[in-house]
């Protein structure tokens, strides 16, 4: 196993699927232009095989499928298939739900039962200001009918200054009556947010502001959340919980366990940090070489997380998911 100065070590891997997206989400894409594949991504099994690797040689327990929009891949499938029989204890998918419904039976079958659904409004007008495609009542009937399969539902939502600070509480208070968890992530000095200071300090909503704008409306106590866990969990009592991800206010750099692999074959070790190590061209080698070679770049990767805070990077979240 490889673990750091810190006892740090890797136990969680996010696979984005596909660069591609069918949203242009404005604290993702600055110029609203929607995303389209690289020519270069992996082959759903290829992919799967990288899990398969990382699992053995860095003790992956915990698998997170995102994107770009997993469920737009035409790899999904594949991709899930071949995951069975590789011991991880979860796997999960985040998406922006637009084909939820559709491609729940699939989902079901390969065993996810825990999604992270992103909205950031329930106002359709600012929905389509923010998300730049898609359509809000798609996403909240696939909502609806993934919690009727039993799957748990989180919401994430990125409250922004001058876009939608006023949905906190609608949304706050949809989630509680629905039975979902809603999860407030702050904006992250992401692309090109890391390079224009100023666009991100007018947007920024940090964890104390909205704490008081909850507070006005609820009582809250804090709740207890798992060590490497990266969400503060608060709870309404009688009501429900919610989380904050608040990479800015309270980072938890000292215990993060995360991995990144992009669709590309990409390990990511840090989302600060511009280093990235290809191991695409290991995945057709056998095991006996991959895994050496592969251990080699954990190590470089697993040196790439900060120390102490996050302080944002210029890669996109589109390519490595979030
Ligand atoms: N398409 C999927 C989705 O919408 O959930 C997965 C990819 S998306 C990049 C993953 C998450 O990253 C979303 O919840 C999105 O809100 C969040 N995200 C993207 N850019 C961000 C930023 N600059 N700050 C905070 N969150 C961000």
């Amino acid at each position: 196993m490889i673990v750091d100065r810190q006892g740090r070590r890797f136990r969680n891997l996010r696979v984005s699927l596909t660069a591609a997206c069918n949203y242009a989400c404005t604290y993702c894409v600055p110029d609203g232009k929607r995303l389209v594949a690289a020519q270069d991504e992996l082959s759903g099994q290829a992919l799967a095989r990288g899990v398969a690797y990382l699992v053995e040689a860095a003790g992956i327990e915990r698998l997170r499928i995102t994107g770009g929009e997993p469920l737009i891949s035409p790899r999904l499938e594949a991709f899930l298939d071949s995951l069975a029989g590789l011991g991880l204890q979860d796997v999960s998918l985040t998406t922006n739900g637009q084909l939820l419904a559709r491609k729940l039976p699939l989902l079901r079958a390969a065993g996810i039962r825990r999604l992270n659904v992103s909205l950031d409004t329930l106002d359709a007008g600012a929905f389509r200001q923010i998300a730049r495609g898609g359509d809000l009542a798609s996403v909240l009937d696939g909502m609806a009918q993934a919690r009727a399969a039993g799957m748990s539902i989180k919401v994430n939502m990125v409250p922004m200054r001058g876009q939608n600070l006023d949905q906190v509480l609608p949304l706050l208070e949809y989630c509680l009556a629905q039975g979902y968890e809603l999860r407030f992530i702050e904006l992250m000095r992401m692309g090109h947010l890391a390079r224009d200071g100023n666009a991100f300090l007018q947007q920024f909503v940090s964890l104390e502001q909205l704490l008081v704008l909850i507070g006005q409306a609820y009582g809250y106590q804090q709740a207890s959340a798992a060590l490497d866990a990266t969400a503060l969990r608060y709870q309404i009592p009688g009501r429900g919980h919610f989380g904050v991800i608040a990479n800015e206010s309270v980072p938890f750099c000292r215990t993060c366990s995360r991995l990144r692999l992009s669709s590309t074959g990409w390990l990511h070790g840090c989302l600060s940090s511009g280093n990235r190590h290809f191991i695409g061209d290991l995945l057709d080698k056998p095991r006996h070489q991959a895994l050496p070679a592969l251990q080699r770049l954990l190590v470089k990767a697993l040196a790439d997380k900060q120390d102490m805070a996050f302080s944002g990077g210029v890669t996109v979240m589109k390519v490595i998911g979030g």
